[in-house]
Order: C-alpha cells, then sequence, then structure tokens
C-alpha cells in the first residue's frame, strides 16, 4: 500500500536520476518513457488525487515541495508528466469515471491539447452529431507524441461552447506534425495533431465549458505553474557562486512561494506571482550564467539549458491578461494593470 512517505521516499532516487540525465535528456527529441513510468509507479499521479479516487489526497504544500524538486531536476521530464497530470486534472473534474486506476499507476498516459482555444479563432472547430461529435482543424501544440496514449482534446462548437473529449491518439483520423525544433524542453516531444474529420463519441466526454469559464479557471493553473520556474530558482541559484546574490534569489524565490500557497482566489494575486516567479527563473538562470562564465554559452552547459527553460516558462498557460502583466514586469512602463479584473 502506498503512503505519502513512500512516495516521496521513491521519488527522491529519481530525481537524482533525471538531474544527472538532465543534460542528456535536454539533447534529445524525446525523453525516455521509464521517466514518466517511474514517476507513475512511484506514486506521483496519486499525490494531489482524493482519496475516494485512489489518491493520496496530499497537502498542498507537499504537493508543490515536489512539483519544485522534479521541475529542479529535469524540466522536461516535468513539463511532460505535468501534462498527463493536467489530463487527470480534467478527467477528475468533468468526468472521473473516466479516471482509470492506470492512469494513476503511469502504466497509461495522457496528455492535452486545449491551449488552442485562447487564440480569437480555435483552430480546432467541431460539429455535433447525434452520437457525438466531428473534430476538424490542428491543434497547434501537443506535448509528449509518442509517449503517452491519449489526449484531452478540445475544440469550440457551432454556439460557441468548448467540448474536451478524451481521444486516444493512435488513430488514423490524428496526423502528427513535427513542429520546428525548439530552443527549451525539445524533449517533451511536442507536435501539432492535424485532425482528419475525428470521430469522437459522447462516451468520450470530458466536459464543457465556455471560453470565459476557462479564463476564469487560467489564473488557477497559472499560479500551480508557478512551481516551474521556482524550482528552476532553486537549481539555478545552485550555480551562484556568490553567496549573497544565492541567498537573495532563494529568499525571493521562498516569498513567492508562500504567496502562491496562501493564495486564495484573487486573479491579479495569481497573475502577480506568477509573473515574478517568470522573472526571477529567468534572473536566476542568468545569474547562474554569468557565475559560470563562457562555458555557458555552450548548449549542454546546465546553466545553459536553465535559461533557455526559463524563456519557455513564459510561454506556458499564456494569455492575454498573463502577457500584459509579464509583459510590464519585464519592462515596466507605468501602464496601469487591470487585467485580474479582465474575466473576474
Ligand atoms: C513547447 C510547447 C509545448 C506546449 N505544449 C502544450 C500542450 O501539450 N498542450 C497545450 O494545450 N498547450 C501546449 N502549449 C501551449 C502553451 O501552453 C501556450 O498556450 C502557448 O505557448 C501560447 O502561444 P501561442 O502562440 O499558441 O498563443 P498566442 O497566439 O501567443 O496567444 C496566447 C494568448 O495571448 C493572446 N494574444 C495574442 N497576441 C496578443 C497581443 N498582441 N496582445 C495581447 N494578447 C495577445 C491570445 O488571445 C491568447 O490569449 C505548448 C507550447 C509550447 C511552446
Amino acid at each position: 500500500m502506498l503512503t505519502l512517505d513512500g512516495v516521496l521516499e521513491s521519488l527522491q532516487p529519481l530525481l537524482e536520476q533525471f538531474r544527472t540525465a538532465a543534460a542528456e535528456t535536454d539533447r534529445s527529441g524525446r525523453l525516455p518513457l521509464w521517466h514518466l513510468r517511474e514517476l507513475g509507479r512511484a506514486g506521483l499521479y496519486r499525490l494531489a488525487v482524493p482519496l475516494e479516487r485512489g489518491g493520496l489526497a496530499a497537502a498542498p504544500e507537499l504537493v508543490w515541495e515536489v512539483h519544485e524538486s522534479l521541475a529542479a531536476a529535469c524540466g522536461s521530464t516535468h513539463f511532460v508528466q505535468a501534462q498527463h497530470q493536467g489530463g487527470l486534472g480534467f478527467l477528475l473534474r468533468g468526468n472521473p469515471d473516466l479516471l482509470q486506476e492506470a492512469y494513476l499507476t503511469g502504466e497509461r498516459l495522457c496528455g492535452v491539447a486545449f491551449a488552442h482555444l485562447r487564440r480569437p479563432q480555435s483552430p480546432v472547430t467541431v460539429e455535433t452529431t447525434a452520437d457525438g461529435w466531428i473534430f476538424r482543424g490542428e491543434a497547434p501544440w501537443f506535448s509528449g507524441w509518442g509517449l503517452l496514449d491519449e489526449v484531452v482534446l478540445a475544440g469550440r462548437d457551432e454556439r460557441g461552447q468548448d467540448i474536451y473529449a478524451l481521444v486516444p491518439l493512435a488513430q488514423p483520423s490524428i496526423e502528427m506534425r513535427e513542429c520546428p525544433q525548439l530552443s527549451a524542453i525539445q524533449a517533451s516531444a511536442t507536435v501539432s495533431l492535424r485532425l482528419h474529420e475525428l470521430v469522437v463519441p459522447k462516451a468520450a466526454l470530458v466536459l464543457t465549458q465556455t471560453l470565459e469559464e476557462m479564463a476564469r479557471r487560467d489564473f488557477r493553473s497559472q499560479l500551480g505553474y508557478t512551481a516551474l520556474p521556482l524550482g528552476l530558482v532553486r537549481e539555478a541559484a545552485t550555480f551562484v557562486a556568490d553567496e549573497r546574490i544565492r541567498r537573495c534569489l532563494e529568499e525571493r524565490g521562498a516569498e513567492l512561494r508562500q504567496r502562491a500557497l496562501a493564495w486564495v482566489d484573487d486573479p491579479a494575486e495569481a497573475l502577480e506571482i506568477r509573473a515574478s516567479a517568470n522573472l526571477l527563473a529567468l534572473q536566476a538562470a542568468q545569474a547562474a550564467v554569468i557565475s559560470c562564465g563562457g562555458q555557458a554559452n555552450q548548449l549542454q552547459h546546465p546553466a545553459n539549458r536553465l535559461l533557455r527553460e526559463s524563456s519557455f516558462y513564459f510561454l506556458t498557460q499564456l494569455n492575454a491578461p498573463l502577457r500584459a502583466v509579464a509583459l510590464e514586469k519585464l519592462v515596466p512602463s507605468s501602464r496601469e494593470q487591470d487585467w485580474g479584473r479582465a474575466f473576474a
């Protein structure tokens, strides 16, 4: 029987292995599948799941700590397992009956493809039929191709409602298209998914929601993903020899972590925390590069990887409010910020 202590104990040696192999993983086009399977075997995918669904209902502080540690050890591994956990989050929220034990053990893995809904015109459209839906178009971002079995795929229907469905990836109606080479998290096996009259039965429905509902929930995931840049700050600080600077990075990271864990429901505060963490990660990674000197300009150097990953963290969960707050943080122009109220 899995216990919280048991999970933490099993995760420690895994994190060390991931950290040691991080440069090699970064250079590869796809991280090893065993990373995701072993995380499942260790119990990671149960941590935040309620007890009645086979989970461990761990305290948020503990879940946060694990995510920071994993992001610190290997950004690519964290990012792909986060897609799986994101998929499980959708199942739990919308249709928990679809959440099978195999997803919790990591024997079956699913990702997500929904970020495109934030674009003014969804590139994935959905036609309603008597038995379900037909999905068409192209989902521009899907991470985990060749690693994950299924995807929680979303598209917009004729009434402007967004349909999220659990869909197997291995089927002729889904064509993978390679993305141009990425500068960071290349090992996430990120592709776009072209949908050729993809027929989805009603039983595969995960949830429906409007764009406004999605925008209201975005704040929560933008805040949750703050553990990634803060994990990076932690790792980058280890490369900074100047103790004063290192301590300053650690303290500012700890401050943001505390604010994130104390967050209740204020969208503006969520954006502020996330954008501040993104900026701190960029500063920490650049400080690591400066501390390591010329060798840090080599792609395989850990500080170089952290710098590239810190830039990527500005892009994930990017929506219009986060874009505005992040730009203002980066280049303060004294523009009044009221994005937090935009979707209130
Ligand atoms: C490597 C990688 C892997 C990814 N993997 C996944 C995945 O597995 N699943 C998934 O669902 N998503 C994934 N994403 C998507 C990611 O979470 C973000 O949604 C994406 O990076 C945002 O960029 P974009 O070009 O798609 O969106 P953009 O077109 O930049 O739009 C983002 C937001 O900004 C707004 N916006 C655009 N231009 C402006 C402007 N000029 N002023 C104000 N607002 C503007 C848009 O309306 C939208 O709300 C991935 C992204 C990357 C880079």
